[in-house]
């Protein structure tokens, strides 16, 4: 009924190349998946008409294994479509490398709070009908060498739009593009254009026609996270040679550029953070690129624990995240039970899974994300002398996670030596690397730890949401200021900031790991220890001001304003 509704109606149609429905469906790798998960589950809440797209990634993004000495390596993700999702009948087709490939969907419903639906679309070239190169297009989320993406990105983009219409979806106000990745749908919106006016190419106001109907949203300074393809490999999988004609189009040097593609066919463009804006706006100067802050899904979010002292104290917060401003009004004593109750929850968990021994009073300090080396996993470990001085005064335990991206090697040695570390602190300081990060170990470490720490290089973050989902429940950062900690850290209030705030023309920091232990040492375990009633007003704010406003339920709104119906 419902779906027979959403097609008639005008819809936002949301292309992502990752998205995070629930821990088991493996088609996500980090921030950029979840945040589309919760997008969608903020739509469905929110009752905002929306439709989403993704890939199928029957190999997920990958299975982590830690070996003794905390080297990776990666498996695919065992999983079974048909267990989550439902298969759909209809078909689409691209052209790749001058072959027909075959689409088909499998679709997810996503019920927000009030029972309003939005569904999500999973592309899958797997059929009898492909090669059986094109049959396993889908498989590998961001694996393989850049003709296979390319190839994974003409699926999603160009694939995407026509399933859309193969399932009847005719009235779409908007296509959404979550990165670059889907940029190839603007393509197929060019031609739709052309051929309604029985043109054989598109021409400058079928561009400004599908200017209107598009929005696109950037999420990362870091240049290996804006796609480029060769213009030789566009020829050769679109075999479409006006591609070439649109140099400026694309920009740069022989090279096909989609975030590019997707600046020049949106009317609508933002970074995911006020400061991320402003750094998008200076790399892309010749466009208009406005900021709006990410979120999290509250209910997704919220550890049992706290969604039940939610239930009881602020009735209706699933559907309205705003109302965690009321978390001020909670008893404080329940406020600290509802912790302790996570964070027994998560130490059984490390304790059963490592064998760490961790122990409930001892101050717990949680990283997680991407090992890479611009987030510095390790300006913990920075002197482990002065960390181990701290920890005899007042003591701490640490529980780390987190991918290292196949080709990061960097990143493994990261994860390798943050083993090595934590093997000769065991006696001083429990310290425990959990294998394979999903949505599960995030929100049991987001809600049981003390302490939510990211030290990334400003600029870098643009903006970050695990710290986000630690605030909802009651868990200050302690954070370098840049992406979204900027506008949510109240030093003492919400939590502590490592240093400034980034300026141009910035020196290498080479003061945060001092400022890091100051804080700790000085501020936070003295807090933490001998002044609980002082910490508890800490996470009752972090909520009350963070958590009811760094949510998905305020950043749909802003597009709705902004980006979808304005
Ligand atoms: C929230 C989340 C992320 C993103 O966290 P950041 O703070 O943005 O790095 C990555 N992976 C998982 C599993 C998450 O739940």
């Amino acid at each position: 009924m419902n779906e027979v509704m959403n097609k008639s109606r005008s819809v936002v149609a949301y292309f992502s190349m990752e998205v995070g429905i629930e821990t088991r469906v493996p088609t996500y790798s980090g921030g950029l998946g979840i945040l589309a998960g919760d997008t969608i589950r903020a739509a469905a809440d929110m009752k905002v008409p929306m439709v989403a797209v993704t890939l199928l990634h029957r190999k997920g993004y990958f299975y982590q294994r830690l070996n003794a000495e905390g080297w990776q390596t990666e498996e695919p993700v065992a999983w079974v479509p048909e267990d989550f999702l439902m298969e759909l009948p209809g078909r689409a087709t691209v052209q790749i490398e001058g072959r027909p490939v075959q689409i088909r969907a499998w679709v997810s419903e996503i019920t927000g709070a009030g029972g309003f639906l939005v569904l999500v679309y999973f592309l899958d070239t797997d059929l009898p009908e492909n090669s059986e190169w094109d049959r396993h297009l889908t498989d590998s989320l961001y694996g393989g060498d850049s003709r296979y993406r390319l190839c994974q990105e003409v699926v999603l983009g160009i694939g995407g739009v026509r399933m859309l219409r193969a399932l009847g979806y005719r009235a779409i106000a908007r296509y959404h593009m979550n990165e670059g990745h889907a940029a190839l749908l603007g393509l197929e919106l060019l031609d739709e254009e052309a051929k309604k006016a029985g043109r054989p190419t598109f021409n400058k106001d079928d561009i400004e026609t599908v200017k209107r109907l598009c929005v696109f949203t950037t999420h990362t300074p870091v240049p290996a996270g804006h796609d480029q393809f060769p213009v030789d490999l566009i020829n050769r999988v679109l075999e479409r040679r006006e591609v070439e004609e649109m140099k400026e189009f694309f920009c740069c040097d022989g090279m096909v550029n989609m975030t590019y593609l997707a600046l020049n066919l949106s009317h609508y463009i933002n970074g995911v953070a006020k400061k991320h804006g402003e750094v998008a706006q200076h790399m892309f100067a010749r466009y208009t690129i406005d900021a709006i802050t990410n979120g999290v899904h509250g209910a997704t979010w919220a550890s049992d624990a706290f969604a039940s002292l939610f239930d009881r104290h602020i009735p209706g917060w699933r559907q309205d995240n705003f109302s965690l401003r009321y978390a001020l009004n909670i008893p404080k004593e329940q406020v600290w039970l509802a912790h302790h109750t996570a964070k027994l929850e998560l130490l059984r968990y490390v304790n059963r899974e490592t064998n760490a021994g961790m122990d409930g009073d001892v101050f717990t300090i949680g990283f997680a994300r991407r090992a890479t080396a611009y987030k510095r996993p390790e300006l913990l470990f920075s002197d482990v002398e002065r960390l181990k001085r701290i920890a005899g005064n007042r003591r701490i335990q640490i529980v780390f996670a987190g991918k290292a991206h196949p080709n990061d090697q960097d990143g493994r040695e990261i994860i390798h030596r943050i083993f090595e570390v934590g093997k000769n602190l065991k006696q001083e300081i429990p310290v425990t690397f959990l294998e394979h990060y999903d949505m599960e170990i995030a929100r049991l470490m987001v809600a049981g730890v003390d302490l939510w720490l990211n030290t990334p290089q400003p600029p870098m973050e643009a903006s970050g949401t695990s710290g986000m989902k630690a605030a909802l429940n009651g868990v200050p950062s302690l954070s370098i200021l840049d992406g979204w900690w900027i506008e949510g850290c109240i030093e003492g209030l919400t939590g502590w900031a490592i240093g400034g705030l980034p300026k141009e023309g910035d020196g290498p920091r080479t003061n945060d790991a001092a400022i890091l232990y100051d804080q700790l040492e000085k501020t936070i375990l003295p807090l933490y220890y001998e002044e609980q009633d002082k910490y508890v007003d800490i996470m009752r704010h972090s909520i009350a001001l963070n958590g009811s406003f760094f949510n998905t339920h305020r950043m749909i709104q802003q597009y709705v304003l902004k980006a979808y119906f304005e």
